[in-house]
């Protein structure tokens, strides 16, 4: 079934002339939401290790060697190197250039990407970044999930919408692309998810900026979160498939066309997922999605003002 957005692979070989297989790294980082200096716990979502359960622990350097030693990776011409895990602008700009240049061992690797919170991008870490756009294109992934600011309270996400411009501008202005989280089915209270009137805010505000991609995450539940504890208590009622699928298609539609969608839903270890059990079958979930869209003529950006 021919795609009804643009999708990171469709990009890739546009750009690079092939798909480019993911180094994922676990950077040793930690999160500023999570040591006290801007909040504790972490945003309610996020597990012990950052978002990168599947990495295993190792230097940054053993990490990226042993992936391109891997089968995995001789299906592809060329790599990204991904900071996954917590936020990987959070050190000394001379720590963040030591961890970064360990990384880039090969010249195969195209892009450099680095996930973070807007709050932890000033100017000398956008600076730092901007110095590996040598010979290779930098990413930034920013976390925003959500531009309601009571829904960020109540995730404990610990900084104000407004920050997001103000990362996506100092590192746009330097020739860094910005790729935006999203997250569907948040809770912005006890017994109470975000629905259509604040998804539409959260794209606007994409819509308004210089951003370049998007990943769009399908709320799970992880075990050993306080998110899990909520749903455990009867406070969080995860979306089913269906509500899912008609909230991403409702998002895609009024994504400004030109944005790169580099995913379309969350993924979760089995091993971790407490629930919506949905959540598990990845490729059930965009095969709903394409087959939603073509049912009812959707395509991204078609609601696009
Ligand atoms: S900002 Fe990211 S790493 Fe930090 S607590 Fe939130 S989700 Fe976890």
């Amino acid at each position: 079934m021919e795609k009804r957005y643009n999708t990171l692979s469709s990009e890739l070989r546009r750009r690079y002339g092939s798909r480019l297989g993911k180094i994922c790294i676990d950077g040793g980082f930690t999160c500023p939401n999570r040591d006290g200096t801007c909040g504790t716990g972490g945003c309610i979502f996020c597990g012990e290790r950052g978002s990168g359960e599947h990495i295993t622990p190792s230097t940054i350097e053993n990490q990226v060697r042993s992936y391109l030693a891997s089968p995995a990776a001789s299906k592809f011409g060329g790599y990204i190197a991904y900071f996954q895990n917590f936020t990987n602008t959070y050190e000394d700009p001379g720590v963040l250039r030591g961890r970064y240049s360990e990384a880039l061992v090969d010249p195969r690797i195209r892009v450099l990407s680095v996930g973070t919170r807007p709050d932890c991008v000033d100017r000398e870490r956008a600076d730092v970044l901007a110095e590996f756009l040598q010979g290779r294109d930098v990413w930034c992934e920013l976390g925003l999930q959500s531009a309601s600011d009571k829904t960020a309270r109540f995730i404990n996400r610990g900084y104000d919408t407004a920050r997001f411009g103000n990362a996506v501008d100092l590192l746009r202005s330097r020739g860094i692309e910005v790729i935006a989280h999203i997250i569907i089915g948040l809770p912005n209270g006890v017994r109470s998810r975000e629905g259509e009137r604040e998804l539409a805010e959260t794209v606007r505000l994409i819509n308004s900026l210089p951003v370049s991609g998007v990943k769009i995450h399908s709320l799970y539940v992880m075990k050993q979160t306080r998110l899990c504890e909520l749903y455990e208590s009867g406070g969080y009622e995860p979306l089913s498939l269906e509500e899912y699928v008609s909230l991403a298609s409702f998002a895609i539609c009024r994504l400004r066309p030109d944005i790169v969608l580099h995913r379309v839903t969350g993924d979760c270890p089995r091993a971790l997922l407490a629930a919506p059990s949905w959540n598990a079958y990845k490729t059930r979930v965009i095969s709903s999605l394409d087959s939603y869209l073509e049912a009812h003529g959707l395509y991204q950006g078609c609601l696009c003002k």
